[in-house]
């Protein structure tokens, strides 16, 4: 079928050549950026095409982070006036509508979310489209499926089930094994904060300023002299022997120098690095007003040494996964047969953690094969709508499923149950044809 619809000439002659496929409205809302996106798909089983993407973001800087009710307001006041500008720049109307709607559904904050989901069913009712209510964390860990232009520093291949992903962001830190779309394992979760949280209160404890203060830390890091960085990197935290500056600090949880591991649950854990940073002003700057403040060099030290743990961390809990789901003696083969890793979320846009999951992560235990790292694009790394149409049509063509719209947000939805809350609605393959034309 022949799209005929569009607005203006110009529009209309390249699409004049091709096979109408099916376009994706989708709309994010889980936290404080309001995103929309559209996206095309000519052929199965083929990464769609990013038509365009838009995004704003709810400033929160001045009152120290994110405030659920003004970015509830924000989202009300936004998002349907972007999507107006959107819907009519793309020539999508009433009369030439897109053939699927994804709209973020969980996990997030109750207000944020509400406002894009009720949106989302008035658009499906008037437009008579369906809506697939998308999992965002789902969308993050699939970002490696979209178009290998968007894949920085990693491979041009999508990544192969069973994939390792590990997702940073702001509000969630996990190792996921990938079995296919809809059967995930948390092999690591959180036991406190989020990475992203972490980074962004140790930053603002060290007094910067900004929206994405885990970015702003990067940046600042950046800037320290190669000659310093060298420095620091010498000191050892772990004792007071080659530590001029008494800044200690233990890894949580970590891994035994025996090797050996029990069988509870491998966690992250980030709050201890914000309180560490607060223990050791208290000890060394008195509430004098000539001593309370960190010296440059210092707050440079801590910075540095700070991110390098935070990092640490999570290569030290994976590396000890690796060892309890990999090929040996008393392992439980779990990931035999994974040779790709994702990286997603935020935090993933930081390039110091990508070259430390690469250099020490790449030689894994499961296999002869190095693994192959998939780090997407740094737009792609932050929330957006681009990974929610992504997910939402992989629900609606894979497992052929799409939302009733008597559907709520879900503030909490383990990743694991996914397909298992209420709403979900059966589609037959006749719906699938109608709206894939492919
Ligand atoms: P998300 O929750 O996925 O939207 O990601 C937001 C989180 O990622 C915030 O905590 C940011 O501070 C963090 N973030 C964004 N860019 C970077 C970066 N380059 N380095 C470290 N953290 C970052
Ligand atoms: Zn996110």
């Amino acid at each position: 079928m022949i799209r005929t619809s569009c607005t203006s000439f110009a529009r209309r002659l390249p699409i004049l050549n091709h096979i109408r496929s099916y376009r994706v409205l989708a709309i994010e809302s889980s936290c404080d950026d309001s995103c929309i996106a559209l996206l095309e798909r000519t052929k199965p089983n083929q990464s769609p095409t990013i038509i365009d993407h838009a995004k704003k973001t709810l400033h929160s800087a001045d009152v120290g982070g994110i405030m659920p009710t003004a970015a509830y307001n924000y989202h009300m006041a936004t998002i349907a006036n972007m999507c107006r500008v959107f819907c009519s720049k793309h020539g999508i109307s009433a009369t030439s509508p897109p053939d699927l709607i994804c709209v973020t559904r969980g996990p997030g904050m109750a207000g944020s979310l509400s406002s894009s989901t009720e949106f989302a069913k008035g658009l499906s009712v008037a437009w008579n489209v369906p809506l697939v209510g998308v999992h965002h964390m789902l969308g993050h860990l699939l970002t490696s499926f979209l178009p290998q232009h968007l894949q920085q520093d990693g491979q041009a291949q999508p990544p192969q089930f069973p994939f390792l992903s590990l997702l940073c962001s702001g509000g969630h830190t996990l190792l996921v094994l990938l079995k296919s779309i809809s059967e995930h394992e948390i092999i690591i979760n959180v036991s406190d904060i989020a990475v992203g949280d972490s980074l962004d209160k140790c930053a603002r404890e060290l007094g910067m300023y900004g929206n994405m203060l885990g970015r702003e830390l990067e940046t600042f890091i950046n800037n320290i002299p190669q000659s310093e960085k060298d420095e620091f990197e010498a000191m050892n935290v772990d004792t007071r022997v080659n530590n001029k500056y008494k800044f200690r600090l233990t890894l949580p949880y970590q891994t035994p120098k025996n090797g050996k591991f029990n069988d509870g649950e491998i966690q992250f854990a980030f709050a201890q690095f914000l309180s560490n940073i607060q223990e050791y002003k208290k000890k060394f700057y008195t509430s004098d007003s000539e001593t309370s403040e960190f010296d440059e060099k210092t707050k440079r030290m801590i910075a540095y040494k700070t991110q390098e743990l935070i990092f640490d961390h999570i290569i030290d809990r994976i590396n000890l996964s690796l060892k309890k789901h990999g090929l040996r003696r008393q392992a439980d083969g779990k990931f035999i047969g994974v040779r790709d890793f994702v990286c997603s979320g935020g935090v993933a846009a930081n390039k110091r953690l990508r070259e430390k999951l690469f250099c020490e992560l790449r030689f894994n235990e499961i296999g002869d094969e190095p693994f192959k790292f998939h780090f997407p694009d740094l737009s792609l790394c932050t929330d957006n709508a681009i990974m929610i149409g992504l997910a939402g049509m992989e629900i609606f063509e894979k497992l052929k499923l799409k939302t009733d719209l008597s559907f709520t947000p879900l503030r909490k939805w383990p990743l694991n149950e996914l397909t298992t809350v209420d709403s979900w609605v059966k589609i037959s393959e006749e719906e699938i044809n109608k709206v894939c034309k492919y």
